[in-house]
């Protein structure tokens, strides 16, 4: 034990004093004056010479002036951004000027953010190189040797075949055992070894078979063993435990104040027990998707890690090899290249730290606003709450879209499908509903799946014009992303939103498209070899929707009374709703809101097919005072569709057919409503109780937008209760309906 401890105060010193030199500004010297005596006592107990100490503080002025100079480049960039934008402001360009400033403040932060982790890495790497040359000096032979003696009795000890790796053994009558030391091989230790595997392996399946032992010497572990049996690793070598601190040092994104701390924190977690882990290795790759050999006892949909930052999702599990989603760039992985599991399935980070920002399928941010430090993570895929946690929707989720609010209502908690061709105002739906949250205390998640940069781009911009980003999560992952970065995305929003939902917040997540999702995930399964079913999906594209879809709910009070909303979107090719996906997801869903093109281009906007759309629990959840007002207005649009289509073919129509025709064309006219203009509940009770009770009748058609616009205002400034007799969610009282009509009679019998 005693030598493990003199490693472990090595590491300490390294460790202490690069970190002393990579902060490199003001705090680092008055926290080096202070500590530079217990840095001296602990060099001289170490047994050192003075030649590291001075080595190391030398370094200490270069990393100050690397610093300086990082901070002066930045400076500089800021100022030249700084001068652009007073320049364009002497032109009197306010608008273009405050573009450009806030183009420098993220390129500032975003050279902030990279210079931190330029230092970081570079810290890390050298507190590894100086802990591992102080490690390797001959005074600490017999520390080493202690370390592996100790490791090996461990090993010894407490052996266990892996379940997985024992099927491998059995098959191939034959377990492959390396021993690797740091120093000269000790055979009778070897030896010991061979034997415990051989008793772990009898005693697990009671067959004999034959370890071959190979015993070897690798001076790069600098001290302790490390022991391969099939694909497992025990790994007690120091270089191994550097490695990790290294890893872990680089990924430290405190603020410098609070480094020191937090990298004194990570060094007394720095641990030599051994690490057991499986490794597998590539065996081929193709398009994002590569199969993988040996990690026998993996799980699926586990995360394995590549060399570098790339990441993996299993996905198929087969005898001999697991079929892994590579998440990321796959330009630099190679056949053979060694493979380690995480133990961990695929997590994302969720919590209130990702409101307003713009993040890809791992939760990484996009929008250059640095670093997110969320404080949870939930695993991207989770079980549906079950039916005993849910209650009925019965809470309106306003859309603002008069056409929408009253006749395809939707609740919190119902999942209600945008279906439509290309270009008929889909998303312009989604949106509209993401801005009309504002001040109802909901949560919004965009879920942008293979668009362009720019399409999304603007989405955000959109948001952030009208002050829906303070309440809102955008997850992308675009069109230029490998597939698994598109299949993942939704569920990965959808972890996010069942966070908030758990906590009873009320959540709206709205899946832009599904479509795209859906030809993602047979890219994969067709690359994966699975067999190709109708329209060449898969067999299981029914579940990659079910199963995302149900996770949206009402919980009930015991479960905690939140609410996920969700609105997918499907599109269509030439209007053909009932193409595989389509009605896949609308078998899923409780209702669509139903898009024409037709409908689109004659200017009907939102292009909603009221026939073809449907609402299958929300009117449950509609208030009181928008059902009253609107139930009439679904029986005269339907009459009127009927009659429409019917008298193209004669003119001479009697009085009542010309009234129903002329009634329902004012209604539609009515029902059009531009973009980003949500309306209250309150005034779409207005304005629809106008129509159903003929007083639109009389104005004519190209007035009836003027109409409205002058009504509302008019109602609002003389019914002020109005609005909260709507939302009390009552039906309005016969006096109140009569006083409505009051004030609308006068308005209209004034309006010209
Ligand atoms: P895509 O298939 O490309 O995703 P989409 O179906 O999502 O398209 P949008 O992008 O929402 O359609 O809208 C298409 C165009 O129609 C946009 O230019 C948008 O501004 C316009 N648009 C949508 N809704 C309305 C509306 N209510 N009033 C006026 N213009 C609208
Ligand atoms: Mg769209």
């Amino acid at each position: 034990m005693s030598g493990w401890n003199i490693i472990y105060g090595l590491i300490n010193f390294a460790i202490l004093a690069a970190g002393l030199y990579f902060v490199g500004k003001k705090i680092v010297f008055k926290m080096l004056a202070d500590h530079k005596k217990s840095v001296e006592d602990e060099l001289t107990r170490a047994g050192q010479t003075a030649e590291h100490a001075r080595e190391l503080l030398e370094s200490i002025d270069g990393r100050k002036a690397a610093g300086e100079d990082a901070c002066a480049r930045i400076l500089s960039d800021a100022r030249e951004t700084a001068a652009a934008a007073s320049r364009v402001e002497a032109d009197r360009d306010a608008a273009a000027a405050e573009q450009i400033r806030q183009e420098g403040e993220r390129k500032l932060r975003r050279l902030r953010t990279d210079a931190r982790r330029e230092l970081s890495d570079e810290a890390a790497e050298q507190i590894g190189t100086a802990a591992a040359a102080l490690m390797r000096g001959e005074e600490y032979q017999q520390a080493r040797r202690a370390l592996t003696q100790q490791q090996i009795d461990t090993f010894i000890e407490r052996y266990e075949v892996m379940p997985g790796e024992l099927e491998s053994f059995y098959e191939t009558g034959r377990a492959d055992l390396t021993v690797s030391f740091a120093d000269e091989p000790d055979e009778a230790a070897a030896a010991r070894i061979a034997q415990a595997v051989d008793a772990g392996i009898d005693k697990a399946c009671g067959k004999n078979i034959a370890t071959k032992l190979t015993v070897r010497q690798d001076s790069s572990l600098i001290g302790g063993v490390r022991i391969q049996v099939g694909d497992t690793v025990f790994d007690g070598s120091a270089a191994g435990a550097l490695e990790q601190a290294r890893g872990e040092i680089a990924s430290l994104r405190e603020p410098e104040e609070e480094l020191l701390g937090a990298l004194r924190e990570k060094l007394r977690t720095v641990s030599l027990d051994m690490r057991v882990y499986q490794t597998g290795r590539v065996a081929s790759i193709s398009d994002g998707i590569c199969s993988v050999t040996g990690i026998s006892d993996v799980m699926a949909g586990e995360m394995l890690a590549f060399k570098g930052d790339l990441r993996g999702m299993v996905m198929d599990l087969k005898e001999g090899s697991v079929g892994v989603a590579l998440l990321g760039n796959y330009d630099e992985l190679r056949e053979g290249d060694t493979v380690l599991r995480t133990r961990r399935v695929m997590e994302v980070p969720v919590g209130e730290e990702l409101l307003g920002r713009v993040v890809d399928t791992l939760g990484r941010p996009v929008d250059g606003k640095g670093d997110i430090h969320a404080a949870a993570t939930r695993p991207v895929e989770s079980p549906a709450p079950g039916v005993i946690e849910r209650c009925p929707v019965s809470v309106p989720m306003m859309t603002g879209i008069k056409a929408i609010d009253a006749l395809i209502p939707i609740g919190r908690g119902q999942r209600e499908l945008i279906i439509g061709d290309r270009q008929t105002g889909k998303t312009a739906i989604a949106i509209d509903t993401i801005i009309n949250q504002r001040g109802k205390d909901m949560i919004c998640i965009y879920v942008a799946i293979g668009q362009k940069e720019s399409t999304v781009a603007s989405v955000v911009d959109r948001l952030e014009k009208h002050g829906a980003m303070d309440y809102t999560i955008v997850v992308c992952a675009n069109a230029s992303e490998p597939a698994p970065m598109l299949y993942i995305a939704p569920y990965a929003g959808a972890a996010m939103g069942e966070y908030f939902m758990h906590q009873g917040k009320d959540v709206l997540i709205i899946y832009d498209d599904l479509s795209k999702q859906a030809v993602a995930y047979r890219e994969i399964s067709l690359l994966l070899h699975r067999p190709p079913g109708r329209e060449a999906f898969p067999g299981d594209v029914f579940y990659l929707h079910s199963r995302l879809l149900e996770r949206a709910a009402r919980l009930n009070e015991a479960a905690g009374g939140g609410s996920m909303t969700a609105l997918p979107i499907i599109e269509t090719q030439a209007g053909d709703i009932s193409a595989y996906i389509p009605t896949n997801v609308i078998s899923i869903t409780d209702g669509q809101i139903f898009l024409e093109t037709d409908l689109f281009n004659a200017g009907v906007r939102p292009a909603v097919n009221v026939g073809l759309s449907v609402s299958r629990v929300g009117g449950a959840a509609q208030l009181g005072a928008m059902k009253q007002v609107a139930g009439r207005l679904r029986m005269d649009l339907a009459q009127y569709r009927e009659l429409a289509a019917f008298s193209q073919f004669g003119s001479d129509l009697d009085k009542t057919t010309r009234a129903t025709l002329n009634r329902g064309d004012r209604m539609t006219e009515l029902l059009k409503q531009g973009q980003y203009t949500p309306m209250s509940a309150a005034d779409q009770v207005v304005s629809l109780y106008a129509a159903s009770e003929g007083y639109l009748d009389g104005v004519e058609l190209r007035d009836v937008a003027r109409f409205e616009q002058g009504l509302l205002p008019y109602v609002r400034s003389r019914f002020p209760e109005l609005e909260g007799a709507v939302l009390s969610g009552s039906k309005l009282t016969k006096e109140q309906l009569a006083l409505l009509r009051e004030i609308i009679g006068a308005y209209t019998a004034d309006f010209r």
